[in-house]
Parts: C-alpha cells; structure tokens; sequence
C-alpha cells in the first residue's frame, strides 16, 4: 500500500488539503485551492459534471 501524493491538475503542487475536487468526464480532479479549482472549471466548464444536472437526472430517475 503506497500512499501517492496527489498533485494539482491545475497547478501541479502536491496536495495539502483535500476536498477541492471536481468530476469531470475524464474522471474526478483534485486541486490545491479554491482558486484552481475555479480556474479549472471555467476553463473545462463543458467537461465538468453539473451536480444540480446529475441532481435533475437522480430525482427524475427515482419517481
Ligand atoms: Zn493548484
């Protein structure tokens, strides 16, 4: 079991703090900070997963 440090998919620092990600279709992204993870969705905004649409598509699935 090797415990592999993340980096930032924005910035490429290792990651402190975890909590700053984001799914996207190629997969879930973690971040550094807020602030790249701001970036990075602005700049991906069409390849991030909507959470109020996979919202939408749970509710209407379960009715
Ligand atoms: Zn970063």
């Amino acid at each position: 079991m090797s415990e592999t440090k993340k980096t930032c998919d924005l910035c490429g620092l290792p990651i402190e703090v975890s909590g700053f990600t984001l799914k996207t279709q190629q997969g879930s992204k973690g971040f550094c900070c807020e602030g790249c993870l701001g970036i990075y969705q602005m700049l991906h905004e069409d390849q991030v997963m909507n959470e109020s649409e996979k919202f939408k598509e749970n509710n209407h699935e379960s009715r």
